[in-house]
């Protein structure tokens, strides 16, 4: 049932900070999924580049470990055919050594494209070497990963050193939770049925929750992490990003624009949030497990490791519907999950004792990613009539048998939309400003009022205080489960 893999013309792609952890984990493994899918042709080109001196051969081996330590079981027969598309080239991206040695391996006449797998310090100068030696060309892709800026006046800069260079049609921001099946998936639902759309809005929904929770804690990371937190390194980004999803108006056709030009109106939609609406947490030590203070490298930390946030977007479809963000780290389970939980039934004809049952259409992102719609039958056996709530489950693995294995995983989707020239699941520079233009006073709100986070421990769901964000609405997080 998964779909025909249809190739891609050739391609070059070079690989900025090929050497780097991202590289190994994702990229590498990535491409090679694709390559063993057939969808990339015997004659592409992936070039790594970075500052180690290695020449083709010592990159394939660096390549070949990655791909035993992180492509799981994928794999074809040939994996020396997947190794001689790939090359390697020495370079300073604040030097001039090595670029016009890269000008002089890449095709003319193809799309060329240049993943920035390096820190954003880097991005300009990496764009003016490839305009100087002749590779920022009008056919020119240039992937930029996360973090994008960590305010908005460091997202506005970026996005204008890279304009400088390139049209804001040849830039790909990644978002890999926009790459997650899943998250495409909350699209076909929403737009490809007729069953939700009459009642996704504030007459029928009561209030949607979106959790992210991780069971690690920010273990190698400390560095980044102190300087970021969780509103930065997850809600600006990809709790942002679901939730635009989750509340967009229907685009008028599947177009990257038109996406993106109702995720945006969403972003623009949203009220401020104060203060007493945010909750954010540190995860304390647990046994011999450091806790965040330890693993920052800061005992007098304020940043967080856990945030919990109530948002209300003021627009006819949403007005009076809340939305409850949280995420965090060391938590009770790893789960990504959206829920739309439907309103009571106007009125019980089974009496009180029937009890309170609701309808929750549950998005599971991971794992298992799938849907599920809890639905209010009677419970089965003599006597009253009682109701019980079951689901309605359709896990992918299940509904579509052996085929769902063959499910791409985001970075394979991602890179193979930027090889296709398909911007619709990348982030536009106008919507990254705004979800800045939002989180920068939510920050500087907790920074003002000089809230500390609250401890919490190793496998809870974050600080009570969470609890009670929901508590005082009459309302309850669903549980952190797997
Ligand atoms: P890393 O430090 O492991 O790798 C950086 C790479 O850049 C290395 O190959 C290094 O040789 C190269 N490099 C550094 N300075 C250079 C220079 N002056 N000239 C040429 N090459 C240079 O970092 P990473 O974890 O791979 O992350 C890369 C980017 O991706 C960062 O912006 C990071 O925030 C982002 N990111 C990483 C992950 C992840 O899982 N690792 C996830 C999301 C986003």
């Amino acid at each position: 049932m998964v779909s025909r893999v249809i190739p891609v013309d050739p391609f070059d792609l070079v690989v900025i900070g090929g050497t780097g952890d991202l590289a190994r984990r994702k990229i590498l493994p990535a491409l090679y999924r694709r390559f063993c899918a057939g969808q990339i042709p015997d004659d592409a080109q992936i070039i790594g580049a970075a500052r180690s001196e290695m020449d083709d051969a010592g990159y394939r081996d660096f390549v070949g470990a990655a791909l035993d330590e992180f492509a799981g079981a994928a794999g074809c027969d040939d994996r020396a055919r997947f190794l001689s598309i790939i090359g390697y080239v020495t370079l300073d991206a604040r030097g001039d050594g090595g670029w016009a040695a890269l000008a002089g391996r890449l095709e003319p006449g193809r799309v060329q494209a240049f993943y920035f797998s390096v820190g954003p310090s880097l991005f300009m100068t990496i764009a003016e070497r490839l305009q100087a030696h002749g590779m920022a060309g009008p056919d020119t892709r240039i992937v930029v990963e996360k973090p994008f800026g960590r305010d908005l006046a460091s997202a506005r800069a970026l996005n204008a050193d890279l304009a400088k260079y390139f049209d804001e049609g040849q830039i790909y921001r990644i978002d890999h939770y926009l790459g997650k099946e899943t998250v495409q998936n909350l699209m076909a639902i929403r737009f490809g049925n007729m069953l939700f759309e009459p009642l996704w809005n504030s007459q029928y929904v009561d209030h949607i929750q979106i959790t992210v929770a991780e069971t690690v804690g920010v273990e190698g990371r400390g560095e980044y992490y102190e300087r970021a937190g969780a509103m930065r390194d997850m809600v600006q980004n990809h709790l942002m990003q679901l939730l635009c999803l989750i509340a967009m108006e229907p685009p008028s056709k599947f177009d990257p624009d038109a996406v993106r030009d109702e995720k945006l109106k969403v972003i623009r939609a949203l009220d401020p949030v104060t203060p007493d609406d945010v909750v954010r947490g540190q995860y304390l030590a647990d046994g011999d497990r450091p806790g965040f203070r330890e693993h920052v490298g800061n005992a007098e930390s304020t940043t967080e490791s856990f945030i919990a946030l109530k948002v209300r977007i003021s627009n006819w479809r949403w007005a009076g519907t809340p939305i409850y963000l949280r995420t965090g780290k060391r938590l009770r389970a790893r789960t990504s999950e959206i829920d739309v939980v439907f309103k009571d039934t106007p009125h019980s004809i089974f009496g009180p004792e029937a009890g309170r049952h609701r309808n929750i259409l549950t998005i599971r992102l991971q794992p298992n990613e799938g849907i599920d719609l809890g639905v209010t039958i009677k419970e089965p056996g003599p006597g009253g009539m009682r109701l019980v709530d079951v689901p309605l489950d359709m896990t992918f693995a299940q509904a579509l048998g052996p085929d769902a294995k063959d499910v791409p995983d985001a970075y394979e989707r991602l890179i193979m939309d930027v090889i296709r020239g398909n911007q619709t699941l990348f982030m536009r520079g106008d919507e990254v400003e705004a979800a800045w233009a939002w989180t920068d006073p939510i920050i500087a709100g907790w920074e003002e009022a000089g809230k500390d986070p609250i401890p919490y421990d190793t496998g809870s769901a974050g600080p009570e205080e969470a609890l009670a964000l929901m508590h005082r609405d009459g309302r309850r997080w669903r549980e952190i489960r797997v």
